[in-house]
């Protein structure tokens, strides 16, 4: 049965698992995160299609079935697997998407890597992609494809299938044109987004900046500058703007450019926060604190994440301060990313240097300074840490939003611990109630730690509580809303 909602993003939605020499698919364990909650909408359809990709030796035999029909707790779906092998994926995934796009997006021209891109492979998947989904997409369907990876897809879609509705969001940033036309593809990729009915990002800024791409490489015609909704106004963040336009026209085809916050899951995260095991063990860990305050940084190891400049400023700060030695341990979760990407090994060796500096110069028998973390926390132990905390410390010097610090937020159900944000995440326009950062300014950044370590109680639950009612307003369910009126607006049956 063809269905009326096709997702198109790169991971399969579940985790695949042997069991007793069976394969069986098992619901992600817990339901934080984008999949499960792109997994939400098929219980909004009679019948939803996800499309993904998975490893083969042979595409031809792929030694899998390419279909799979899918029930779980968020309805009956099909899955489609696109069968690549191992050097499909690191063409377009690895090399293509990670060292030549992803370093435009966040702004790194530096580290951006051209040479060993091979782009007629990165066609070629695309095309498959587009391929699966318009097998998948009843007449009139909506087809939403998810981020930079899949670049390519809504361009090929829309030959392949003129009828359907085709929606785009990007969980990354969005560069302007100085930046993003860096990129040799940059009219290929952009005529692919204009084929889209809806163009979406988490922030203005980032719509405005693809706008502004499109308009250096195209002759589109752009709606008015609309205000942007004054929630999202902070004057005292980089990334906050306050007019966008909402649509740009090409070739007759009008584009609508959404800006939309991803949120969290307030009511799962507050259930989490609340539940015996988390006292527990957040009681545990505080015991293991002694009378010495808790700065907790969580996040992958990537350039983008800004970690060796955090970590310089923690040795700053206990440079400058000796009354704060023995007083203040940091915990550094950087998880490292699993692939063998030297630019990545890089920035793992320079952290743990840095960590290994740090206590070296100031450690003390009994007083471990920093505590690095290369391996993921699960979930439900996060929650625990996030509630053990004085201060969250998220500094990214580029983050598309930074769910970290909603999650924080949406733990301190007590009203409790200070956040420090780096202006720079996506996050920090709607969260102006935190200390903000600029990571790239040392006195900054030293300064806002500082701030939060010495908060009152009285300032720490006024930021909180400010921080906790945008989260709510903005949590997962109004994004939801936000695509599917998108969706509607694009003409789509949902
Ligand atoms: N996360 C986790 N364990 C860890 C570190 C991170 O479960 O040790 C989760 C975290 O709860 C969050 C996600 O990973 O939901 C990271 O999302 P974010 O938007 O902050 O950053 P991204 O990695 O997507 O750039």
């Amino acid at each position: 049965m063809p269905s009326d909602l096709v997702i198109v993003y790169h991971r399969q939605p579940y985790e695949e698992v042997e069991e007793n020499g069976k394969i069986v698919f098992k619901e992600n364990k817990s339901p934080n995160g984008i999949v499960p909650t792109l997994k939400g909408f098929f219980g909004r359809v009679d019948k939803g299609a996800w499309v993904a990709w998975k490893l083969a030796e042979d595409p031809a035999n792929p030694g899998f079935e390419r279909i799979v029909e899918i029930e779980d707790s968020y309805g009956t779906y099909s899955v489609s697997r696109l069968p690549l092998t191992e050097d499909h994926v690191k063409s377009f995934y690895h090399v293509t998407s990670k060292e030549a796009f992803w370093p435009i997006l966040h702004s790194f021209k530096e580290k951006y890597n051209y040479d060993p891109v091979d782009w007629p492979t990165f066609r070629e998947v695309n095309w498959a992609f587009a391929e699966a989904a318009a097998h998948e997409a009843a007449e009139g369907a909506v087809v939403w494809v998810h981020d930079y990876n899949l670049w390519l897809v809504p361009g090929y879609l829309r030959k392949l299938r003129p009828d359907l509705r085709i929606s785009f969001f990007h969980h990354t940033p969005f560069p302007s044109a100085d930046m993003f036309n860096v990129l040799p593809w940059r009219r290929e990729i952009v005529e692919s987004l204009l084929a889209c009915d809806v163009v979406g990002f988490h922030i203005p800024r980032y719509a405005a900046n693809f706008v502004g791409v499109a308009e250096s490489l195209f002759e589109v015609e752009t709606g008015p500058r609309e205000p942007v909704n004054p929630d999202f106004i902070k004057q005292h963040v980089a990334l906050s703007d306050r007019k966008v336009a909402r649509e740009v026209t090409y070739k007759g085809h009008r584009v609508q450019v959404l800006a939309s916050p991803v949120g969290v899951d307030l009511e799962y995260i507050e259930g989490k926060a609340g539940t015996q095991e988390t006292t527990d063990r957040a009681a545990e860990i505080r015991a293991e604190m002694g009378d010495t305050a808790m700065v907790l940084s969580v996040g992958r190891t990537d350039y983008t994440k800004g970690g060796t400049d955090q970590l310089s400023s923690f040795e700053r700060i206990l440079d400058d301060n000796p009354d704060l030695h023995r007083k203040v341990r940091l915990l550094h979760v950087s998880v490292s990313a699993n692939r063998n990407m030297t630019v990545y090994e890089g920035i793992q060796n320079e952290i743990e240097a840095t960590v290994g500096r740090i206590n070296g110069r100031f450690g003390t028998f009994d007083w471990t300074p920093v505590t690095l973390m290369s391996r993921a926390i699960p979930f439900d132990d996060l929650v625990a840490y996030y509630r053990a905390c004085d201060v969250a410390w998220i500094t990214p010097l580029a983050d598309g939003m930074n769910l970290v610090a909603k999650e924080f937020a949406a733990c301190r159900t007590d009203n409790r611990g200070a956040l420090v944000l780096s202006e720079f995440a996506g996050a920090a326009i709607e969260m102006g109630s935190a200390v903000m950062a600029n990571p790239f300014s040392h006195k900054s950044m030293d300064r806002a730690l500082l701030q939060a370590l010495n908060m009152s109680e009285d300032e720490q639950e006024n930021r909180m509580r400010n921080m906790r009612e945008t989260i709510r307003k903005y949590d997962i369910r109004a994004w939801a809303e936000d695509q599917m009126a998108a969706f509607s607006g694009a003409g789509g049956p949902l």
